[in-house]
């Protein structure tokens, strides 16, 4: 079943006018900001992320928040050339940064939304899936975030499911930094974030926000149908060296989530 968008908010998603985010991604906050710590659970959980500082408002104020269950017999599909992505290799820079692990990746790789150019910044991880498709979890849910140069945000999310040894993903969790921190630069072993799109690729688009402090909203996401694998193992080793880092469901309220075939 499909339910009409109206006009108005069909519009604006297809021009996707998101102004006004200019944080640098998903998981790097503001230098004011980081001095703030939240985290999972507790006082410093997500319940109360609002209350931690005047910059975290959005956590608890924001009506267009991150992340949703997208219910797919809601969208509305279209069949348009509206995105494309265009990945590079780089070389494998990573931090552990406590919460999880982000592969800063090196400019040169985009994802086109309509007319917008986005540029990859980086990409991380959550476990278990903040997304959940239809009322599913996915054991895993890999982010990738980009950045136009007027400093909108759009990030990709792909789910990650029990399956098959996936080698690019050992690839990062071989190099893992023991300790949080600092960036490791490996620069003799590359990454291939296009190495994680899986084979079929129906978007789900919709305006949400940042998942972590300070909630940032205006944020393009564009979260792919097909998860993709990995094996139990490589799914524990992420989940025993990092405690589960996925913020509750968000409220829709008027969202419109788009379908892109
Ligand atoms: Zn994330």
């Amino acid at each position: 079943m499909s339910n009409a968008v109206p006009r108005r908010q069909l519009l604006k998603l297809l021009g996707m006018s998101i102004l006004g985010t200019s944080f640098s991604n998903c998981v790097t906050s503001p230098a004011r900001a980081t001095s703030v710590s939240w985290g999972y659970i507790g006082k410093a959980g997500p319940e109360h992320w609002g209350e931690l500082s005047p910059d975290f408002q959005l956590c608890q104020l924001g009506k267009q928040q991150t992340p949703i269950d997208l219910q797919i017999t809601d969208v509305n599909a279209i069949s348009q050339d509206l995105l494309s992505i265009n990945y590079q290799p780089t070389a494998l820079h990573l931090i552990n940064n406590g919460k999880t692990i982000q592969v800063n990746y090196q400019a040169g790789s985009y994802l086109k939304y309509g007319q917008q150019n986005f540029e990859l910044l980086q990409f991380h991880f959550h476990h278990f899936s903040e997304h959940r498709l239809n009322g599913k979890i996915y054991d895993m849910e890999l982010h990738l975030v980009h950045r136009s140069q007027n400093g909108d945000l759009a990030v990709m999310a792909v789910f990650l499911q029990t399956g098959n040894f996936n080698p690019t993903l050992q690839t990062i969790w071989d190099a893992i930094p023991q300790e949080p921190g600092v960036e490791t630069r490996i620069e003799d072993i590359n990454i291939d974030a296009s190495q994680f799109l899986p084979t079929q690729q129906t978007f789900l688009v919709y305006s949400g926000s940042l998942t972590t402090p300070p909630c940032s909203e205006n944020v393009l996401w564009c979260v792919i149908e097909t998860p993709i694998e990995a094996s139990r193992a490589q799914i524990d080793q992420f989940s025993q060296r990092f405690p589960p880092n996925a913020r509750p469901l968000q409220p829709l309220n008027n969202r419109v989530v788009l379908e892109i075939i």
